[in-house]
């Protein structure tokens, strides 16, 4: 019970932080609602469980420290019916984000793989030229080996010959 009351008080966070914000309005239709520190009031809209959507007048520090506390609806109450479909949608918002952000992650998963994959066909292609060197290289060693052999014979040849003479 009280995990389940507090993620859905997370949840609610997040709602607020995605709604509140556009939800503020300063430049709004006449006739004007002033607070009470003289101020022309800022139309809010409330989230609460009992209100949700319901627009209503404020100081422009009500979010602050409740400002001056001036307080007074703009619209009419929704009515019961209105409230929970309101609610509803709310939670259809949370259950799409939360999927959105799965999605993400998963998109960045196969991204992630996909860079590996190709990091794995460089390391083959580097492997190979690898091979190759080494098949030249081990080339190169046999004909190196010869020729030392073929100078030794030349030196003994040339040596027994200068004796000889
Ligand atoms: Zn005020």
């Amino acid at each position: 019970m009280a995990s389940s009351s507090s993620s859905s008080t997370a949840r609610w966070r997040r709602r607020v932080v995605l709604l509140r914000q556009p939800s503020r309005e300063d430049d709004y239709e006449p006739p004007r609602r002033y607070c009470y520190h003289r101020m022309v009031a800022s139309r809010w809209t409330s989230w609460t469980d009992g209100n949700p959507g319901r627009r209503f007048y404020g100081c422009p520090y009500y979010y602050q420290d409740g400002g001056c506390g001036f307080f007074a609806w703009h619209d009419n109450e929704f009515g019961e019916r209105a409230n929970t479909v309101i609610k509803e949608l709310l939670d259809d918002i949370d259950k799409l984000y939360d999927e959105n952000s799965i999605l993400r992650r998963a998109e960045h998963g196969q991204i992630v793989s996909e860079e590996l994959d190709a990091i794995q066909r460089d390391l083959r292609k580097l492997k190979r030229t690898h091979e190759l060197y080494d098949v030249e290289l081990r080339k190169w060693e046999k004909k190196f080996k010869v020729a030392i052999c073929l100078l030794f014979v030349t030196c003994v040849w040339l040596y027994l010959l200068y004796r000889k003479m």
